[in-house]
């Protein structure tokens, strides 16, 4: 055997710069299921689920192309770990090289690299063409510069790439950034017309999967009955069809509003068939563009959704590649609370984070705002230890893929990073919920009120916080308005949030 060609549960790309390298007569392809991918967190089924129905289905046209496969599935062997498994072929075929694309994921890459050393075999790492940038332009861009922000990021991809630009230089409409027009909520009468999503009937392979998943992870958590997520190419294209008709005017008018019992409103939901690179963020950003200029779309909201994939998708994947292992350990709040137990159950009298994790439970989604600004606000200001809130975050959605995950999670949500991704933390009080939903209008708290009976938990511990934080927080020339909505509080009023929050902390412990 020539060269080993090793494809990942996340790399389904059936254009990868792989098959221009691969030679049908003296190389071989390499695919496997391993129980620890779904155990090192512990995965939601939905996202197991997900995983092995597109990997199975990406290996049944592997075949069909003719290329030479091993696939191991999870229920023909007992190696617990991809590198056990890949240990144990290279031993028994010795091939010349091992070949892949860069990985989404420090970890594995840290672990298959290791196995190849032991095994005396190189280990070369391929491009991953499913991005538009490399972290090693990343790196460089970086460099020298003391704030990496991601519009400036953006801002370049966008002439490099030419997207929505009238000229070399001008932004399409003049304007690089429509937040303005956009981020509303939905009002007191709620959405009028919520875009239908799709469902796929299940074949043979994903109806296996479903057993399987059930079977091998009953204790896991997450509802499976049924996989409402793209497995193939040719799915994703058509949730992408599905966006772009139905959701895409309405997408910046309302990316960041919530409504109890409506999970997707007009989010795309496809972070998860781009993430696994069935679906090229190229394809998505063209065909955005193209609505706009037939007129199907208003300019606001192709650019919110444009600036979300090559801004921020773009900008993460850098960060994560230029601040890894480090970041991984980074608590700069120095938060080491519990993550509550709520946050696998959905039990909890707090409307907000109900309808939010139970969503996630149902379907492994809820949206960003729902991500940032209920869960990840919450685990902000209770204090819980990142790492926990980490490691939740990548069990429990089907597009969680640690490149994407860490960084919004450290970063964005819990500020455990000190600000290289966020120019402040996203703490907020139960107001901004009540401003961008009807969650409160569901609650037996006000969020209005930080103590006594019917004290919002999220605006107690909001002036928790930032009290807590005072020192530091005084230091960032973004939190002035806040910290002094802090200093108009009288002493004895801020001793009886404490003590409000202390005992909301020991009762939810
Ligand atoms: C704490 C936290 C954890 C997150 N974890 C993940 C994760 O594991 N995987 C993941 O793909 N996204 C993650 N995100 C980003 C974002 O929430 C999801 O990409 C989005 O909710 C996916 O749903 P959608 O496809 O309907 O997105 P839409 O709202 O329709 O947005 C379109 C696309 O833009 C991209 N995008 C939007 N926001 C971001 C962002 N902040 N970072 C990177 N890409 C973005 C996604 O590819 C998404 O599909 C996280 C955000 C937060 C705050
Ligand atoms: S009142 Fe507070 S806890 Fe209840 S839904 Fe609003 S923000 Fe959430």
């Amino acid at each position: 055997m020539r060269r080993l060609f090793i494809i990942l549960g996340d790399q389904l790309d059936r254009e990868s710069l792989i098959f221009k390298h691969a030679d049908r007569e003296q190389d071989h392809f390499w695919m496997a299921e391993v129980a620890e991918e779904s155990t090192h967190v512990w995965s939601h089924k939905q996202r197991t689920a997900l995983f092995l129905s597109a990997m199975r289905h990406f290996a049944q046209w592997l075949k069909g192309e003719a290329y030479p496969l091993t696939y191991l599935a999870m229920d023909s062997h007992e190696f617990p770990s991809l590198s056990d498994a890949l240990g144990d072929f290279l031993s028994e075929h010795q091939p010349e090289e091992v070949w892949m694309v860069k990985p989404g994921d420090y970890r594995v890459f840290k672990s298959l690299a290791e196995t190849c050393k032991a095994h005396d075999t190189d280990i070369k790492q391929l491009h991953d063409q499913h991005f538009l940038s490399t972290p090693a332009e990343f790196k460089q861009w970086a460099d020298g510069k003391k704030q990496l922000r991601m519009e400036y990021w953006y801002r370049q991809l966008r002439k490099q790439y030419k997207v929505l630009m009238s000229d070399d230089k001008t932004p399409e409409g003049g304007k690089w950034n429509y937040d303005q027009s956009n981020r509303k909520s939905f009002g007191k009468d709620g959405p009028q017309k919520v875009p239908k999503t799709l469902e796929w009937p299940q074949d043979d392979i994903t109806k296996d999967v479903i057993v399987l998943v059930n079977d091998r992870f009953a204790d896991h958590p997450g509802e499976l009955e049924s996989l409402h997520w793209p497995v193939t190419p040719e799915q994703a294209e058509q949730a992408l069809a599905r966006f772009l008709d139905e959701a895409l005017p309405q997408f910046g008018d309302y990316q960041d509003a919530m409504w109890t019992g409506e999970p997707f409103l007009n989010h795309s939901l496809i972070s998860a068939a781009m993430n696994l690179k069935m679906l090229h963020p190229m394809t998505v950003i063209e065909q955005a563009e193209l609505r706009y200029h037939h007129g199907d779309a208003p300019l606001a909201a192709v650019e919110g959704f444009i600036r979300q994939i090559l801004g921020w998708r773009e900008y993460v994947r850098g960060l994560y590649w230029l601040h890894m292992p480090d970041w991984l350990e980074m608590n700069a709040l120095g938060a080491k609370q519990d993550l509550p137990d709520f946050y696998w159950t959905a039990e909890t009298d707090m409307t907000c984070l109900r309808e939010s994790i139970g969503q996630t439970l149902k379907y492994g989604y809820a949206h960003h705002i729902q991500r940032l600004m209920v869960t990840g606000l919450f685990a902000l200001v209770y204090g819980v230890d990142p790492k926990q809130v980490h490691e939740w975050y990548l069990a429990v959605y089907v597009d969680a893929v640690e490149w994407v995950e860490l960084p919004n999670t450290l970063g964005m949500s819990q500020y455990a990073d000190d600000g290289i991704m966020a120019s402040k933390p996203y703490a907020a009080s139960g107001q901004y919920i009540n401003r961008m939903s009807n969650y409160c209008k569901h609650c037996k708290y006000d969020p209005k009120l930080a103590v006594g009976d019917k004290a919002c938990s999220v605006t107690t511990l909001y002036w928790d916080f930032l009290d807590t934080h005072r020192e530091r927080l005084a230091a960032n020339p973004r939190m002035g308005f806040m910290l002094k909505n802090l200093q108009a509080k009288s002493s004895e009023d801020i001793a009886a949030i404490k003590a409000q929050a202390v005992t909301f902390r020991e009762r939810t412990s």
